[in-house]
């Protein structure tokens, strides 16, 4: 089957690549008539190309030329033509789709062909990229290209943005030599520092996956429009795409702030898991990562906790802090799963070695793992703003990405992205000779083969890469290679910009480097080493390069076959590049993870059975298909927990949308007086329909009136309820909307239309932001609801989505109810914030919203007057007696000390 399938793969791949072969003749034909153009018409193009799409020609249309362009602008200014091959992946990603080549292809140069391309439409491009490293490399080496076309380039990093800028680093240069003529400054750089918007408003952006999906978070938290950065997300090329699309699509982007303190809670709970026993107490799936109390460990649980039944509904949260507790004590390995640092716990990535500085597990699991270590338990959060990457980047109009190992995950990128893969050739015939794995016993015999192994080749010359699954098991090897005297690099993708400048001369004689599998990333192995930055002559250079090649080249070993295949192709895509000779094998033993979970013990016993010892491995094809069926299975899994992750937040992303969209208007500054008028008349006729039933007799008219009273100042009309059960109902309706047009029409002209309409921008505003963080936090908690339920019988995405459904039309009328319930209570004062008197409503009464709105509405205004939040008296108190009835004698609820009858009642 998987033959089948593979096979209808390669031919469909096959006739893509067909297809793209007369593109490429046309580009390679034009490829005169663009040396000749001088600088300056080479620069001009993009402006034609521009004025022709105006005038109505398509983006591919232009594209051989446009291609032809971005060739000759390499070859003038970076001194690199670009291979047929580089043209074809720039025209797979220009046709949103994944361009596999592999690694060394030149994939950087590939993405500004589509970049160029499509930034002629002037909406801007997003490079993505793995680390901030490279968000700044790729656009400081590419620069040259899209400078000497005349498209702007700028990259963003953590805390910083750039803008590409020869121009005015020579001029910085210049002042500097003027300022001090014996200074020899080095190169300048050529980046200068911008605003973020100022970043995104170029033609091409570079910048991490996390930086461009945290800023669409804060686009959407902003309190006005200039606060914004992006523009619409038109088109975006990932690098690494499976890295970023696959592998850290896992973990969510939320940005969240602290609640309540709970670490006292965490500890005790970490406590209380320390003194269960496995399997006496709970049992561990280790393969679903999951465990679960026993009858015993219930009752233990239950007694510690002095409860009666544990799984309770109302103990939902004990349960989960619970299990959350046992599975960080049980579960969570530390140097496996995250390492402890400076009194925090920091995440490690499983898949890639890499430490996520800053993510957290959810709900809970963080703090429960830092009250097992015993670091400071921080605090409970709120989360204002979550996105996954896979539904970040489905909002792009188009995506496209490229990457060394994408056909593993082919399902994946078209399930989840409708992304298609086409494999592009290599420039130069592969001829890496890749050997089948060597099974070793135990993992000791193992380690001490690869010490042996490594020491033979760095005796040969050989460079040497060789890769671990984590940072304990990198820190392992390297003990064993220090006491063979080897000398090594030991990189744990923790310090980008360091680990590039030692991946670059991880191809010189002899080097030998342990790395983690994210480690270097993005920087190819020269074999040699990388002639610019290595210290020696052009000659010596050639001798060493000579004289490696003649040795077979980078030599990869890997210590574990890795959860996916993916993993370990990228390894072995290190050793190969253009050509080069090269060689891989992995060196795997039976107590290994993965082969422990899929029979590690039947082939320990095997081998015992024919009596091999330690060192001794057995290399064998049905063992090595036994591993790649155990990887696929667990890959398997894997893209099951993403797809759910996905099925989940796709619910929320409906949401997400409307909100948003609701939430963009209000920024934009449209007019919102007719929609917050249709929403009070909406709430109006809804009291009259549900108060006053039937026959006036019937009427509930102290309901109707507290209803009201809610939303605005009593009209005198309907004080008294004698006078109102003589009215007719219709005419009661009629009344109470005249009544509110005339009150709002007069607010309006005690504050000014300019006021006022901030005012309705701010109630909005702050009404929708404050409903959509607790309607977050409420989804996030019903998830968890169901999965604890989960063991039942229904379908917990199909019970998750019909909830989320009731939540969200929950939702959307309470946002209503509050702006409507707002919008009167809020009062802007020219005065600072009267003291005392009865306008002081209870803290407790006064809604924080009415406060923090008003003062908003003020900042919008952006008049330099102090205006002070004041809660209007019948909202601020009759949200406090929102219970009680009111009699027309009683005393008024505003505070005021006068009947009710006499003041707000009148
Ligand atoms: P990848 O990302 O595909 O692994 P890189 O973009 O890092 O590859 O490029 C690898 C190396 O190949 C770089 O040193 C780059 O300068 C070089 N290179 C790319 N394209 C060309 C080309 N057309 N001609 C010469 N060198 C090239
Ligand atoms: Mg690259």
């Amino acid at each position: 089957m998987m033959k089948l399938i593979g096979r209808l793969f390669g031919e469909s791949n096959q006739k893509a690549i067909e297809s793209l072969q007369p593109v490429v003749d046309e580009i390679n034909a034009l490829e005169p008539e663009f040396e000749s153009l001088s600088d300056a018409a080479l620069k001009a193009k993009t402006d034609e190309f521009r004025r022709r799409m105006d005038a109505g020609e398509s983006v591919d249309d232009i594209l051989p030329e446009a291609f032809a362009a971005v060739r000759e602008s390499a070859k003038r200014n970076l001194g690199q033509r670009a291979f047929d091959v580089q043209l074809m992946g720039g025209i797979v990603l220009h046709q949103g789709k994944i361009a596999e080549m592999r690694t060394g292809e030149g994939k950087t140069l590939v993405a500004t062909f589509a970049v160029y391309l499509n930034a002629l439409a002037g909406k801007g491009v997003h490079v993505v990229t793995v680390n901030d490293y490279l968000a700044k490399r790729d656009p400081t080496w590419m620069g040259p290209i899209y400078h000497g076309l005349g498209i702007s380039l700028a990259c963003l990093q953590n805390n910083a943005s750039w803008r590409y800028d020869p121009e005015w680093a020579e001029a910085e240069a210049q002042a500097q030599r003027e300022k001090d003529p014996d200074s020899a400054p080095g190169p300048a750089d050529p980046m200068r520092p911008v605003s973020k918007q100022e970043a995104y408003a170029t033609d091409v952006t570079y910048g991490t996956n996390n930086e461009f999906g945290f800023d669409y978070l804060r686009d959407n938290m902003v309190r006005d429009l200039s606060g914004m950065v992006q523009r619409d997300l038109h088109y975006a090329i990932v690098d690494e795409v499976d890295n970023i699309l696959i592998d850290e699509a896992r973990t969510p982007l939320i940005i969240s702030g602290p609640a309540r303190e709970s670490g006292q809670e965490y500890r005790r709970f970490a406590q209380l898991a320390r003194q269960l026993k496995t399997d006496v107490d709970f049992t561990v799936d280790e393969k679903q990562r999951a465990i679960s109390l026993t009858e015993d460990g219930i009752g233990r649980v239950e007694r510690a906790l002095k409860i009666s039944n544990l799984y309770d509904p109302q103990h939902y949260a004990l349960t989960h802090f619970v299990e959350n507790a046992v599975r960080a004590e049980n579960l969570y390995q530390r140097d496996r799963d995250y390492v402890v640092r400076e009194n925090e716990v920091i995440i490690v990535d499983e898949f890639t070695g890499r430490m996520m500085q800053g993510r957290r597990w959810s709900d809970g699991m963080h703090q429960a793992v830092e009250a097992k270590e015993g670091v400071r338990v921080q605090r409970e959060t709120i989360t204002y703003a979550t996105i996954t990457l896979q539904n970040y980047f489905r909002i792009y109009e188009k995506l496209a990405g490229m990457t060394g190992t994408a056909a593993t995950e082919a399902e994946e990128f078209y399930k989840i992205y409708k992304l298609d893969v086409v494999q592009v050739p290599t420039n130069m015939p592969m001829v890496r000779d890749d050997a089948s794995d060597l099974i070793y016993k135990s993992e000791a015999g193992k380690y001490k083969a690869v010490a042996d192994r490594v020491a033979e080749l760095h005796a040969q010359g050989r460079p040497a890469l060789v890769g671990t699954v984590s940072i304990e098991k990198s820190e392992v090897l390297s003990d064993l290679l220090t006491r063979s005297n080897i000398p090594h690099q030991v990189l744990n993708a923790k310090q980008h910009e360091r680990e590039a400048g030692v991946v670059a001369q991880a191809g010189r004689p002899g080097a030998v480097t342990v790395a983690t599998n994210m480690a270097g990333r993005g920087t190819d192995i020269i074999l040699g080493g990388n002639p610019e930055t290595v210290d020696i002559t052009q000659e010596e250079w050639q001798r060493d390069h000579d004289r490696i090649v003649e040795a077979g080249g980078l030599c990869i070993i890997g210590t574990e076959r890795h959860e996916s295949r993916r993993i370990d192709n990228q390894l072995r895509g290190r050793a190969g590049r253009q050509g080069d000779p090269g060689s891989s094998i992995f060196y795997v033993s039976t107590e290994d993870d993965l082969i422990r979970r899929f029979g590690g013990e039947r082939i320990k016993g095997v081998m015992n059975f024919v009596g091999l010892d330690e060192d001794t491995p057995i290399e064998n094809r049905m063992v090595s298909h036994a591993v790649e069926s155990a990887q696929s299975r667990v890959e398997g899994t894997h893209f099951e927990i993403r797809k759910h992750l996905v099925d989940y937040d796709d619910v929320v992303n409906t949401h997400r949308d409307v909100i948003y969209q609701l939430r963009g208007k209000v920024i934009q500054g449209e007019d919102l007086r007719a929609e917050i008028t249709g929403m009070m008349r909406e709430a109006l006729a809804g009291i009259v329909t549900e108060r006053l039933t039937g026959d006036p007799t019937n009427w509930d008219i102290e309901g109707f009136q507290r209803d009201v009273t809610q939303i605005m100042p009593l009209p005198p009309e309907f004080a008294d309820a004698d006078e109102m059960s003589g009215m007719d109902k219709g005419e009661v309706g009629e009344l109470l909307e005249q009544s509110a047009e005339v009150l709002y029409e007069d607010r309006e002209q005690q504050f000014s239309p300019e006021v006022m309409r901030n005012l309705e921008r701010a109630v909005m505003l702050q009404t929708i932001d404050g409903q959509w963080v607790e309607h977050l936090t409420a989804m996030e908690n019903m998830r968890q609801g169901i999965g604890l339920e989960a063991a039942g019988q229904r379908d917990p995405l199909v019970q998750y989505k019909r909830q989320g459904y009731e939540m969200f039309s929950g939702l959307m009328d309470r946002i209503n109810q509050d702006v409507v319930n707002t919008i009167f209570r809020v009062a802007l004062n020219e005065q600072p914030a009267q003291q005392g008197g009865r306008r002081q409503a209870p803290a407790e009464a006064r809604r924080p919203a009415a406060a923090g709105v008003a003062a908003r509405a003020s900042a919008m205004a952006g008049g330099g007057t102090a205006v002070s939040a004041v809660a209007e008296r019948h909202g601020a108190r009759s949200a406090a007696a929102g219970r009680k009835k009111i009699g027309r004698n009683d005393p008024c609820p505003c505070g005021s000390g006068k009947k009710y009858k006499r003041c707000c009642g009148r």
